[in-house]
């Protein structure tokens, strides 16, 4: 059985009318890679912080492998920080900088020496260890970073938004190799983004945020296929998002729907509507039709025909596609 690493009950971090995190519930456990996923300001950060201890909740309790951390210090809690910006000393190398944690601890030298090597053979940069950070790439900080964290030997490592400062291709890059270091480790990595896609490709479950609070947890299908509120639909693969009214004319149940933009076509269907914007994306079309009440994103694959704005086109789709939501939101 896999045991709870990190347990928010009922936890709230107010900055005076700011409520940056909302009466927070949330399990995360033992060897998962979880993502906490939403907008910016939407209290993922916040969440980290508590985590890490570097802030403390208004209220409700934080629990570390089901120990309240409410009076344990930040560098007594056995979770480490990955930060965006890295903050490596520029003044020291590289091997350095990973074994400052050891160092601070009171490690001897080559006990330390040794912990930062295999850290840094960890993330591929055995033989790196005299270098100064000017003298690394992006990505190559960004792993002295990981290996910083790791030589610590965390039972969580908490990283927020580890990858923002690469460019597209580095980032991908480093998605894979975090998720197979995270395999590797087999402890549990607690993830902060505000990109989708990341979050989808990596994690085994996603908590999507908004406004401080959560606003479903589940695994990266789940939030894909079933979201449960508009607002995940929407951030969450840019999904149609259907008025009640419309879905009541279609199915007779009152309540919003998703629909993904990949699953509808343009043939004859029920509803209908004009073409009013294209873009071209690459692999895909993605076309807006206004239809009557909606309007409706449509994504056609490569080599599809795309009819010109202002066309008039009937959409169809699946019945299967057309998820009726149960969540009250309608914002
Ligand atoms: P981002 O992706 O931009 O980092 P986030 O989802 O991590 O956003 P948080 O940093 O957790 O969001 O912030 C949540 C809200 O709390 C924001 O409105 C922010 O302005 C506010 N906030 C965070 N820290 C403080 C603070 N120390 N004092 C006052 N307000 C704060």
């Amino acid at each position: 059985m896999t045991k709870t690493a990190i347990k928010f009950t009922g936890v709230s971090r107010h900055f005076e009318s700011v409520r940056a995190v909302d009466d927070v519930e949330l399990e995360i456990e033992e060897g998962e890679f979880f993502s906490l996923l939403g907008p910016s300001g939407s209290g993922k950060t916040t969440c980290l912080r508590l985590i890490a201890g570097f802030d403390q909740p208004t209220s409700g309790t934080v629990e570390i492998f089901g120990v309240d951390a409410t009076d344990t210090p930040p560098y007594r809690r056995p979770v480490n920080t990955v930060f965006q910006d890295y903050a490596l000393f520029p003044h020291l190398n590289v091997r350095e900088n990973v074994a400052y944690g050891p160092m601070v601890r009171g490690d001897a030298k080559p006990e330390r020496r040794r912990a930062a090597d295999e850290a840094l053979a960890l993330v591929a940069l055995g033989g790196y260890g005299d270098r100064r950070p000017s003298e690394l790439s992006g990505g190559q900080r960004q792993r002295v970073a990981l290996a910083r964290a790791l030589v610590m030997q965390p039972k969580v490592l908490l990283l927020d938004e580890p990858l923002g400062a690469l460019d597209r291709k580095l980032r991908e890059q480093m998605q894979g190799e975090l998720k197979t270091l995270q395999r590797r480790l087999g402890i549990a990595f607690v993830f902060v983004t505000h990109d989708q896609a990341e979050a989808l490709s990596m994690s085994d479950r996603v908590a999507v945020f908004n406004q401080g609070r959560i606003q479903q947890v589940g695994t990266p299908e789940e939030i894909y296929d079933r979201p449960q509120m508009p607002f995940v639909a929407d951030f969450v693969g840019s999904s149609n998002v259907l008025p009640p009214e419309m879905v009541e004319r279609l199915t007779g149940r009152s309540a919003p729907a998703s629909l993904r933009p990949e699953s509808i076509r343009i043939g004859s269907g029920r509803v209908s509507g004009v073409v009013v914007r294209k873009s071209f994306l690459g692999s895909a079309t993605r076309i807006g039709v206004a239809c009557e009440g909606a309007m409706l994103d449509v994504l056609l694959p490569k080599g599809s025909e795309v009819p010109a704005t202002g066309a008039k086109v009937s959409l169809a789709w699946e019945a299967d596609a057309l998820h009726v939501m149960s969540g009250g939101d309608h914002g």
